[in-house]
């Protein structure tokens, strides 16, 4: 069977979601950008007079981060046809809309049993023969798909993006048993082609490859720090500019990524691990603070570096 993506969809219009979207608008592929319906209004849409059923506030965090994609350099198209290449919508309305498109790609919160919850409303809408995948920085693919029809899981595997996903080249595709081998091709092959990625296939493993290392270096890391009493700055020094990674340092990184994206990814390894390595992956305090707070990095304005 001839297999072509035409039209795509991402779910999930965070970090992550909003530049994938963004980089399928570069190579020319439109997609529908999804999120869920926001539960309040904010102090400027109440002053505008909008209410919960407005649709500028229904599709008000996928709008967000089309503005946060117009900061992006080089701009991911002109605003004008920017709108065509990229939707935003949300997963009440438009969940029927999923059965427009070739791929969908799950960009959603890390958590399984929500991942498995959208997995079975998609499945439920999907047109056959149709991709999914998820872009879990860690979580048991087959488990994700447990339940769902044989169809889907035909059609199912992990393509993991690095942030940010338009300009890091590495892309961890994770099939399953059931992964169809002519999809595995497919999205190997499209990956390397069309998205310009270096494609890396991994087992089926808690946080496949690259987090599973980068998780534990980042953490073993953090505890070195506290050990050697060295500051947050300190650390970024020796381990960025001064040993030529002008940006990607450690807790630089972790502003990036998103300190809650991050607490749950060491998680996926530290339930799945045991022995000695299981407490490596448990974090430090100061992290688990740090998140209580709010204190997320870039996406909520106060990290380790970000100061509002
Ligand atoms: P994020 O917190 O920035 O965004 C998540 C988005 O998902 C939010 O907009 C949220 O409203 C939406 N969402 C939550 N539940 C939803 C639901 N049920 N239906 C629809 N939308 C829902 O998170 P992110 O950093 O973009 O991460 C998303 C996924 O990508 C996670 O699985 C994460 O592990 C993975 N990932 C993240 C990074 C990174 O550096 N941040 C890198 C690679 C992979």
């Amino acid at each position: 069977m001839t297999r072509q993506i035409k039209k795509a969809a991402v779910i999930g219009s965070g970090v992550m979601g909003s530049g994938i979207a963004a980089h399928l608008a570069n190579i020319g592929i439109p997609s529908l950008l999804l999120d869920i319906v926001p539960k309040e209004l904010t102090p400027a849409e109440e002053a505008k007079g909008l209410t919960l059923e407005s649709k500028a506030v229904r599709n008000r965090i996928s709008t967000d981060s089309i503005k946060r994609l117009a900061k992006q350099k080089p701009a991911p198209l002109a605003a004008k046809s920017k709108a065509t290449y990229i939707e935003p919508g949300n997963l009440e309305d438009d969940l029927e809309r999923l059965g427009e498109v070739d791929w969908i790609i799950e960009v959603i919160v890390e958590n399984l049993d929500i991942k498995r919850q959208l997995f079975e409303k998609i499945d439920a809408v999907r047109k056959p023969g149709t991709i999914i995948s998820s872009n879990t920085s860690g979580i048991s693919i087959e488990a994700m798909a447990k339940g769902r029809s044989e169809d889907f899981q035909a059609h199912f595997l992990g393509t993991h993006f690095f942030n940010p996903p338009r300009y890091l080249k590495l892309l961890e595709v994770i099939p399953t048993e059931k992964t169809d081998q002519d999809v595995l091709s497919f999205v190997k092959a499209f990956a390397e082609d069309a998205l310009g990625k270096g494609v890396v296939e991994c087992k089926d493993t808690p946080n496949f490859i690259a987090n599973r290392i980068g998780t534990y270096g980042l953490l073993v890391t953090a505890n070195e720090m506290l050990k050697g009493e060295f500051s947050v700055g300190e650390i970024d020094s020796v381990t960025g500019p001064l040993i030529g990674r002008p940006k990607s340092a450690t807790f630089r990184t972790l502003d990036v990524v998103g300190l809650d994206t991050f607490l749950h990814v060491a998680k996926n390894v530290y339930d799945e691990v045991e022995g000695a390595e299981k407490d490596v992956f448990d974090p430090p305090s100061f992290m688990k603070e740090m998140a209580e707070k709010g204190w997320l990095g870039s996406k909520t304005g106060k990290g380790f570096f970000v100061k509002q």
